[in-house]
């Protein structure tokens, strides 16, 4: 398949093609570059807009003396409920510390204890203080300030900003070739045109966006996974959306990106409250606050349905300093009129992480010859079924340095694309809101037969809904709705509850589930599924 599209009106061409420029792209187009290729890097909006810069919490690794690699292994394997593939999170946790120190390298700055050491915080599911951050809670603007520095100091790597990747180019192999691209831009390089490459990394991020209400930006709308699918490559695990438990409750109507409040407020010792101001998650987790995210999300819908309120309550009141260790949460707390030092603030969870995605090898390569993915848009399977909080980031760093070796050690020539005659989509953009909230109602943190086949009732009516005007909004949509296609049909398939895919009607889970739902698009648009045994 492919999205409906003018021709291409203009070409471009370089060594590697890089879609995306959060921690997973800019990291990747670095580590190519130590190779010596050429590097053109593109991205939808503004160079620093993507999930990366709102990362508050931290990266994890076993920096700390009392830390070992082994010990932060075992704890993300726990968080993947049995889904991790553990040859993945092995690369993950040991190549981990040098990532960061390669970072460190690279400018980034992180927090240090008065005696200089790294300050190391603890989030929900570790065992051990392992998350490094920043300027408190700005993990993220400071990872992104610094790669897109490095970044900019090179003038091998060429960016192009405003280039919103619609589909891969292959060649007359089957391999990936390229991309076309839609440029908002002037002179030579505006609208659509194609660029070929040896190959071509997706770095595109999450996909929070199907949903509702998210923690994602705007540009988390899928869309590396929507065009891996479209070009035959395997996706697994999309089943597996973390949401996160404490996301700032703006009130009944509120849609698009919500506030975060990081899990490391609960790390610093925050207490999640009922209406009566009782803590409920010491009777449910002996981690009590500090359980897994599922966990914690599971509890707190729970409380929301036996009490019919909308939220819970996070109370920092008793934390010293909070404004000092969290100074964007406690702005963004106050810009919504809530002091955190004297106030409970009202938390409800929300979309805000895709365990799965484009389905990779250790060396991130798809199942597409010259296709790559990276970060947040792989299934690399560090995650399994719910991400140990932290790891994400992290593996943006590990996996990219791996991609960047490989493609460097299996070069082909930069090829011919062939006219791609598979079936064209687009869909009207009106259906977006429809979507989103169809998606959030029958595809959340509660998931049961009959809310996942409503949901798939409204979409089927949703595709009717095509459009012949090719535009950012339309194409954007159209990766929404497959997306949405993805994960539902995951999530009606898995008759369990495990990690972060919860199902009322089946609330065990079952080993008969120890394995990984894998989904495939042909030519002519019909799904395939297949299954894969995790060891
Ligand atoms: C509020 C928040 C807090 C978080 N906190 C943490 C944390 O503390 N620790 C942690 O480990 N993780 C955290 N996460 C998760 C983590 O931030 C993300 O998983 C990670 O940043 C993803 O990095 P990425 O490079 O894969 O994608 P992103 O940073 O999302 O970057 C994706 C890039 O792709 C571009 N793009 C998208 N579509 C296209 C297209 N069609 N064409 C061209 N470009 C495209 C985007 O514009 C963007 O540049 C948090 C996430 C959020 C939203």
């Amino acid at each position: 398949m492919k999205l409906l599209a003018p021709a291409p009106g203009w070409s471009a061409q370089a060594d590697v093609i890089v879609v995306g420029s959060g921690i997973a792209g800019l990291t990747t187009a670095l580590q190519v570059r130590t190779f010596g290729l050429s590097v053109l890097l593109v991205t939808k909006a503004k160079v620093d807009e993507g999930s990366t810069k709102w990362a508050q919490g931290g990266i994890a690794a076993a920096l700390g003396d009392d830390d070992s690699p082994e010990a932060h292994e075992k704890d993300t394997l726990v968080a993947g409920a049995g889904l991790c593939d553990t040859e993945a999170v092995r690369a993950l946790v040991t190549e981990g510390p040098d990532a960061v120190r390669m970072l460190i390298a690279r400018g980034a700055k992180f927090d240090l204890e008065a005696s200089g050491e790294m300050s190391l915080t603890r989030e929900g599911g570790h065992l051990q203080n392992r998350i490094i951050h920043a300027g408190g809670d700005a993990t993220g603007a400071e990872v992104e300030r610094a790669l897109i520095a490095a970044v900019n100091n090179d003038p091998e790597i060429e960016l192009i900003e405003h280039a919103l990747v619609l589909d891969a180019l292959k060649d007359k192999s089957g391999a990936v070739c390229g991309v076309t691209l839609h440029v908002i831009g002037e002179g030579s390089r505006d609208g659509v045109g194609q660029a070929r490459a040896r190959a071509v990394v997706l770095a595109t991020g999450g996909l929070g966006q199907v949903f509702a209400q998210t923690t994602n930006p705007s540009v988390s709308t899928g869309d590396g996974v929507a065009l891996a699918l479209r070009a035959g490559a395997a996706v697994a695990d999309v089943e597996f959306i973390q949401f996160h438990p404490t996301v700032l409750w703006l009130g009944e109507n509120s849609e698009g990106q919500q506030p975060l409040i990081s899990e490391a407020v609960r790390g610093e010792g925050a207490y999640l409250v009922d209406d009566h101001g009782k803590r409920f998650m010491k009777d449910i987790h002996p981690l009590g606050e500090l359980a897994p995210r599922d966990v914690v999300a599971i509890a707190i819908m729970n409380q929301m349905v036996a009490t019919g309120s909308s939220h819970v309550w996070l109370d920092v009141r008793h934390l010293e300093g909070f404004e000092k260790r969290f100074p964007t949460i406690y702005a963004s707390c106050i810009a919504h009129g809530i002091n955190p030092l004297k106030d409970l603030i009202p938390v409800a969870p929300a979309s805000h992480y895709a365990s799965g995605g484009v389905r990779v090898d250790l060396n991130g390569r798809t199942s597409v010859k010259g296709l790559y993915a990276c970060g947040e848009t792989a299934c690399s399977g560090v995650h399994g079924a719910n991400r140990l909080a932290s790891n994400s980031l992290l593996e943006g760093l590990v996996f990219s340095a791996r991609i960047a070796s490989d493609i460097a050690a299996t070069m082909n020539e930069i090829a011919e694309p062939v006219a791609n005659s598979s079936q064209e989509i687009l869909l009207d953009p009106q259906v977006r809101h429809t979507l989103q909230v169809s998606m959030s109602r029958g595809a959340g943190v509660l998931r049961s037969s009959d809310s996942l086949v409503s949901t798939s009732s409204d979409l089927t009516r949703i595709g009717d809904r095509t459009s012949n005007v090719p535009c950012v909004e339309a194409w954007e949509t159209t990766n929404l709705f497959q997306l949405a296609q993805a994960i539902l049909k995951a999530a009606l398939i898995r008759q369990e509850t495990r990690g972060s895919h919860w199902r009322a009607d089946f609330p065990e889970t079952s080993d008969l589930w120890r394995k990984r739902i894998i989904q495939q698009l042909d030519p002519q648009g019909n799904w395939h599924t297949q299954y894969q045994e995790v060891k």
